[in-house]
């Protein structure tokens, strides 16, 4: 008897489901590379199961996945012998979507269809993509080393049902009930097209059923009929195994989008191959957005990691530090342990010593991509605030990651943080020797505090700085290239090589002031700690100063707001 059961989709899931069927009409092929991706996926999670369990391949070892279609049922069923899921696993994965911010992020979406499209692929939709070329989806699943199968179904509107089922394989078949206006998706030709251009690269066959051939007679012979079989239509290599010469741009760029599960291009890659003490295939990649959970304190991030070719597991933050957790991509060791868990890797000698290489590969990207002016503006407005936690967790790296920063400044007319310490350097006046910054609340404050009135005047550039991280940073970044960075709203600016008549006018003027400066100073009292004549101003009449070693008014409002 089949009981069936309905159960309702998470809020976010029947929104994105909405969005799906009504935005996503661009570019709709790509339903077929979230799903042979899912199924690649699902084979990678069975082998490394397998590694501690082999019965669980149970005599099918031949991981693969396998289109077919009915042409007069409607249907494309994408069919994989991987993993498999439990019912459980159907109702948490195909019901509900397990990234946290995820309601904050459809709080975001406008309802204008363009715009919010372009939103979503940045969320990225995986499964419910299915839903964009069929108005109804059977998934039959039956998970490795259980004996009930159960099948998932629904419309995409709201609700979904699940049922116990037989089912003779382990793994998923999806099976798309395709919309009256997407029959082209059981045409072959199609098919294999859409296969060779966005998963040639997945490291399991993507077969289809190759008809065989009758008997027939040629010039007077008789060449004996051929039995149809299930032929491979892509390369079912993994893409990092291969040469860099044999892989092209677009397939780098395909790839991506499985391992990032991603739906833009990346910005940038490295792929190495490293032989000798330590002996590892790397493929890093730099997106060219950040993911809508990026600023989230418990996002995913991490790399995918191999070992020896084989998937150990997702979102190792291992192999990076915290302020490149923007990086995609994957390592292949062969110097770690098939059996290596979360925990080993923690403490683990080639675990450090691959982050020590990781970390300067991916500073070494950031360094190239910076020659391209324009890609690294669209980096840097992505992930500059978390390039900005570098020199603070990163000390050994701090100058490398201080010449990738990006600042505005009083330079340009510009709140675009465009100018590196580098270029800053360039500029100085003859006789500077400190890099000059101001931390406010926001860039008009900054730009417009009378703090940098002397600095104008003497036509010396300064650093305006407006970001939430920005005083963490420079209380951890107090020197480039020999330079000190010197807060202008702090102690003695160094700028006082003031002329004798000019130190005379000075000293005449505090003279004749005194009474005035004493009443300023019985006033405020125990506020100040001093009031005195400066040259620091030209057009405002008075500014507070802190002293050098003194939190700036910045830190002290971060403190006051954190209750202390
Ligand atoms: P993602 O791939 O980014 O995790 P998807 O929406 O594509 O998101 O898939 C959601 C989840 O559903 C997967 O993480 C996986 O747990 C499960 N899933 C989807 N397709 C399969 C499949 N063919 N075999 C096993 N599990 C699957
Ligand atoms: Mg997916």
């Amino acid at each position: 008897s089949v009981q069936q059961e309905t159960h309702g989709f998470q809020t976010e899931v029947a929104q994105l489901l909405k969005l799906v069927t009504h935005s996503l009409y661009s570019n709709k092929e790509i339903f077929l590379r979230e799903l042979v991706s899912n199924a690649a996926d699902a084979a990678d999670k069975l082998r490394y199961k397998a590694l501690s369990n082999a019965d669980l391949y149970q005599g099918d070892g031949e991981l693969r996945v396998r289109l077919s279609v009915d042409k007069d049922a409607g249907t494309l069923t994408i069919s994989d012998n991987g993993i498999g899921m439990t019912k459980d696993d159907v109702i948490n994965h195909l019901g509900t979507i397990a990234k946290s911010g995820t309601a904050e992020f459809f709080s975001h979406l406008s309802g204008d269809a363009a715009k919010d499209s372009q939103l979503i692929g940045q969320f990225g939709v995986g499964f419910y993509s299915a839903f964009i070329v069929a108005d109804k989806v059977t998934v039959n699943t039956r998970a490795a080393g259980e004996a009930q199968a159960v099948q998932w179904e629904s419309n995409g509107e709201g609700q979904f049902t699940t049922a116990e089922i037989e089912k003779a394989g382990r793994g998923t078949d999806i099976i798309l009930h395709l919309n009256e206006d997407e029959q082209e998706y059981l045409d072959d030709y199609r098919l294999k097209a859409i296969v060779s251009k966005y998963s040639d690269h997945i490291s399991i066959p993507v077969e289809m059923w190759q008809e065989g051939e009758a008997e027939r007679e040629q010039e007077g012979e008789t060449i004996p009929a051929t039995e149809g079989k299930w032929e491979s239509v892509n390369k079912a290599t993994a893409l990092w195994t291969q040469s860099k010469s044999d892989i092209s741009d677009e397939q780098y760029q395909e790839f991506y989008k499985h391992v990032s599960h991603d739906w833009e291009d990346a910005l940038s890659w490295s792929h190495n191959k490293v032989e000798g003490k330590q002996e590892y295939t790397s493929l890093l990649y730099i997106p060219a957005k950040a993911p809508f959970d990026m600023w989230n304190r418990d996002n995913k991030h991490g790399l995918k990691l191999y070992v020896q070719r084989v998937f150990i597991m997702d979102e190792a933050e291992q192999f990076l530090p915290q302020y490149l957790r923007f990086v995609k991509g994957l390592i292949d060791s062969n110097d770690l342990p098939l059996n290596v868990s979360r925990e080993l890797l923690q403490d683990n000698k080639v675990t450090q010593s691959l982050r020590t290489a990781l970390t300067k590969r991916v500073l070494g990207m950031l360094d190239k991509l910076a020659k391209d002016e324009d890609k690294y503006n669209t980096f840097w407005s992505q992930f500059g605030n978390a390039l900005k936690e570098g020199p603070a967790e990163d000390m050994a790296n701090k100058e490398k990651i201080a010449k990738l920063l990006r600042f505005a400044s009083t330079h340009n007319d510009s709140s675009a943080e465009t100018v590196g310490l580098t270029q800053y350097i360039e500029r100085m006046k003859e006789g500077q020797d400190k890099i000059y910054y101001i931390v406010a609340d926001s860039y008009n404050a900054a730009k417009n505090s009378p703090h940098l009135e002397l600095l104008k005047k003497k036509g010396i550039e300064t650093l305006l700085l407006s970001e939430r991280i920005d005083e963490w940073l420079v209380s951890h970044l107090t020197e480039f290239d020999g330079k000190q960075l010197v807060s202008v709203t702090k102690g003695d600016l160094g700028l006082d090589d003031l002329s004798d008549e000019e130190k005379a006018e000075q000293d005449k003027q505090a003279e004749e002031n005194k009474p005035l400066l004493e009443r300023f100073q019985t006033t405020l009292g125990a506020k100040v700690k001093e009031v005195k004549i400066s040259q620091r101003l030209t057009d405002s009449p008075a500014c507070i100063v802190a002293g050098e070693h003194d939190m700036s008014s910045q830190m002290v409002k971060m403190m006051e707001a954190m209750g202390q």
